[in-house]
């Protein structure tokens, strides 16, 4: 029997405490559980059994978030870990070594691409930046060294939609896993792994959340990559010294990946998510599909709005019947186009800057996903520590401003944004 998601999105992973009988998931804050005796703690440690043995590794709140976001995504296992950024990184480390790289979009939010192009050199990793939508380039950009390719799914912070099932098929072709950040869509408006996805990282603090209580992440296992047939993976086909020996790959199939992620990344790497937060993201998602359809209701009517205003340069929202990334909607986001949307201002970079002080519902923060509605300049922000260059290709220009669009009414976001252009231009 398979359920629609608006009964997974409230069920799935969950049931009434066998203790207890409470309804609702516990908030097991606990950070040792007692072993039966000697030999079930040596077969949890030797991986023979799957159990609790410390909250760095595995805890029963957070297992119930990690298999309700796996069967939203249509995965066979998901890691949760402290933040999207730990998320990109625990996807990352069972695939790279010093001298690997990943091809990854320019067309990111803004600390990936400082991540990406700075702070994995730190490892020895590195990235090399092409635009997704030239697929020649991507091709181009693969080499010997190459481990995964990255990038969004609707991607930060213009809101345009990546071609998945054409990137997933120049993965293929190189025999490379495809890593889709699917923050911006969420599952209920586009599933990665449907269109080619091999893993699906989020930051849960946006959407998956939903009102801004939360860091969180979680990497995604479709489940479908053979980590053993290329040998180019050999933490996942190879030997693992820590476990006596063990293959992962051999050992776990379809959950290899999984596995991995907690019996290594989350042991030594320690970037684990807290039961308090993981309660506060099971919370969000239960409402998930209904706060996914007001936020592309509500960025469609303020979008079509601005893109009529004589103040307004341009809108690069791909619900709009002029982006050019209105035709793929129907195939890689069906249910709308999201929350998120960045516009150009004619009066350029001063007005930007005056038009973030003078709104009254929206919130100058460098957060998006909220309930509420939310506005940053990026060039001044988020996208502060990059080239020029990097920004305009990023779709953050000193003239744009992004908007997260919350479930407020709309009228009163479009009249608020009328107010404050009002003071911002002319
Ligand atoms: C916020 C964000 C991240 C980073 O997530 P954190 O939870 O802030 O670490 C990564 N990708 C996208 C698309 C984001 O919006």
């Amino acid at each position: 029997m398979t359920y629609g998601f608006d009964t997974l999105q409230i069920h799935a992973g969950a049931r009434p405490d066998p203790a207890t009988g409470a309804r609702q998931t516990p908030i097991y804050q606990s950070t040792a559980y007692v072993f039966r005796d000697a030999d079930h703690a040596a077969a949890l440690f030797n991986l023979q059994e799957v159990g609790y043995i410390y909250s760095r590794l595995t805890n029963p709140t957070v297992a119930v978030l990690q298999e309700r976001i796996a069967t939203l995504e249509g995965g066979q296992g998901a890691v949760c870990c402290s933040s999207g950024h730990a998320a990109q990184i625990m996807a990352l480390f069972p695939l790279m070594g010093p001298g690997k790289n990943v091809v990854v979009s320019t067309r990111l939010y803004g600390g990936s691409i400082t991540q990406f192009s700075q702070t994995i050199k730190r490892f020895g990793w590195s990235a090399t930046f092409v635009d997704f939508d030239d697929l020649d380039a991507i091709e181009a950009a693969i080499d010997d060294d190459t481990r995964a390719i990255f990038c969004e799914s609707i991607a930060n912070p213009g809101g345009y939609i990546t071609d998945l099932d054409a990137v997933a098929k120049v993965a293929e072709g190189a025999g490379l896993p495809l890593i889709v950040d699917n923050t911006s869509a969420t599952p209920y408006l586009c599933r990665p792994i449907e269109h080619g996805a091999t893993l699906v990282v989020h930051s849960m603090t946006k959407y998956l959340t939903g009102n801004g209580t939360v860091t969180g992440g979680v990497v995604v296992d479709s489940g479908n990559f053979d980590w053993s047939a290329s040998g180019k993976f050999p933490s996942l086909s190879e030997p693992e010294p820590a476990y006596h020996g063990l293959k992962f790959h051999e050992t776990f199939g379809p959950l290899a990946f999984t596995f991995h992620g907690i019996a290594i990344g989350l042991r030594d790497l320690g970037m684990t998510l807290n039961p308090q937060a993981a309660h506060y993201t099971l919370m969000g998602i239960e409402t998930l599909s209904l706060r996914m359809e007001r936020h592309s209701a509500n960025a469609r009517k303020v979008a079509e709005w601005l893109e009529k205003d004589p103040r307004v340069a341009h809108v690069t929202y791909a619900g709009l019947e002029s982006s050019p990334y209105h035709d793929r909607l129907a195939r890689i986001c069906p249910k709308g186009a999201g929350g998120l949307f960045t516009f150009a201002l004619k009066d350029g970079y001063e007005a930007c800057v005056k038009l973030v002080d003078s709104v009254e519902i929206f919130s100058h923060v460098a957060n998006l996903g909220d309930t509420r509605s939310l506005i940053i300049h990026s060039a001044s922000t988020t996208h502060r520590q990059l080239t020029p260059e990097q920004q305009e290709a990023a779709g953050a220009a000193p003239d744009v401003v992004r908007l997260s669009i919350g479930i407020e009414d709309p009228d009163d976001l479009i009249a608020d944004l009328d107010q404050a252009l009002s003071k911002a231009s002319g």
